[in-house]
């Protein structure tokens, strides 16, 4: 039997162990957190990332190690000597973990990306916002995720804001994107080099926080999407994208990339150098899900099929889960609780609606959305195909 450790026993983890357990690997998590989502299904190391011995003990346990967030400092798991039995590699997360060293990979590889600056002081920051105008958004370069560590700023009012908030870190002014629509595209790529990716995921975001994700079946067809544009255009140039990245940096395992579709075009936002809560879906409506990819490719087994099987939609519980009572309902609905605490803002759940054509598919979205709390979500699924 072989064995993992994973860095990071949030819900990404979680569900990393149970795909192991169905491959008949067992898993072992890092994390501070006694009660780690992932630490409850399986043997849990309580202890800081920045533990060198712990990570050591870690290493020493199991044939192969993986993270299941970026802001693990890459510092400790240098130091910790992990070498190669880590993937993706630390090399990735220097640059995941910054986001303007993240943007200037993206202009060196020719990955188009929206305008930025490096923000530094009070007039870095108003130099700046002379070349970007208003609006724009200030976000700090490290340890931001789910919309935390970023404003937008619309008038000089935000900005004098903002700048007490966030002006002693590191920072990076970008333009702010009229985009149409939110994608990610994951990809994952093995030891000897072979990239596979999932269709395009369209995603909604509210308030920086991933909110529901769509696939739909048309794109095996590669037909056209909501705006009319063809999905192969797109498809080929995202992944050309991912494809330059994971070379970069020799990466083993799924990587994803989140993109904006702004005029046609496709601009790159960032990457996440792990499984993505965009992934989600592929548990139930691919044939072989982003866990068990990365999975295979960290154990260097044969990667799996990255097609669509049904139509899907994700949507995140947020703070709290809503009424399994009523919801389970809903037929195709496939229910995910992480076994966390609700908590205002935090991800404790998701579910994944599936039909098996558009028809199906959208008579049980009608139906979903009658139940409170989903009611309010019919705006935002308008966008969806
Ligand atoms: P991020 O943490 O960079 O992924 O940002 C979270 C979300 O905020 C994104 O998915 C977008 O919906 C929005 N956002 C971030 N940066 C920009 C930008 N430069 N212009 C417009 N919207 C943005």
């Amino acid at each position: 039997m072989q064995t993992l450790g994973i860095i990071g026993g949030g819900q990404l983890a979680r569900m990393l162990v149970l795909q192991a357990a169905a491959l008949g690997v067992r898993c072992q998590v890092l994390d501070p957190n006694p009660d780690a989502g992932a630490g409850q299904l399986c043997q849990q190391i309580v202890a800081d990332y920045d533990d060198i011995e712990a990570l050591r003990a870690l290493s020493d346990a199991v044939d192969a190690l993986t993270y299941d967030f970026e802001n693990v400092p890459a510092a400790a798991l240098q130091q910790a000597k992990l070498g190669t039995k880590l993937s993706p590699g630390v090399s990735v997360l220097h640059v995941a973990q910054d986001r303007l060293k993240e943007k200037q990979l993206f202009q060196q590889l020719g990955i188009e990306v929206g305008g930025f600056h490096a923000v530094n002081s009070r007039t870095d920051l108003l130099e700046a916002l002379d070349q970007t105008g208003y609006p724009a958004v200030l976000k700090t370069r490290r340890m931001g995720y789910d919309g935390k560590g970023q404003a937008l700023l619309r008038q000089q009012e935000d900005l004098e804001r903002a700048w007490q908030q966030m002006g002693g870190e590191d920072l990076i002014l970008e333009a702010f994107i009229t985009f149409q629509q939110e994608y990610s595209i994951i990809g994952v790529r093995n030891r000897a080099g072979e990239v596979r990716c999932y269709p395009l995921v369209q995603n909604v975001h509210e308030h920086g926080v991933l909110r529901c994700s769509r696939v739909s079946l048309a794109q095996n067809r590669r037909g056209q999407n909501s705006l009319g544009q063809n999905w192969d255009q797109l498809q080929t140039q995202a992944e050309t994208c991912l494809h330059a990245i994971a070379e970069q940096f020799d990466y083993v395992g799924v990587l994803t990339l989140e993109l904006f579709l702004c005029d046609g075009r496709l601009l790159a936002n960032e990457i996440a150098p792990r499984v993505h809560n965009s992934g989600h879906w592929s548990i139930e409506a691919a044939d072989c899900s982003q866990f068990e990819n990365h999975l295979r490719a960290v154990l260097d087994l044969p990667l799996g099929p990255v097609t669509v099987s049904a139509e899907a939609l994700m949507l995140n519980f947020i703070g709290t889960m809503p009424d399994a009572q009523q919801l389970l309902q809903v037929p195709g609905l496939h229910w995910h609780d992480y076994g966390k605490q609700a908590r205002p803002g935090r991800k404790v759940g998701h579910a994944t609606l599936c039909g098996t054509d558009l028809a199906q598919f959208r008579q049980r979205l009608q139906q979903l959305v009658s139940h409170r709390p989903f009611t309010q979500l019919w705006t935002l699924l308008q966008d969806l195909q």
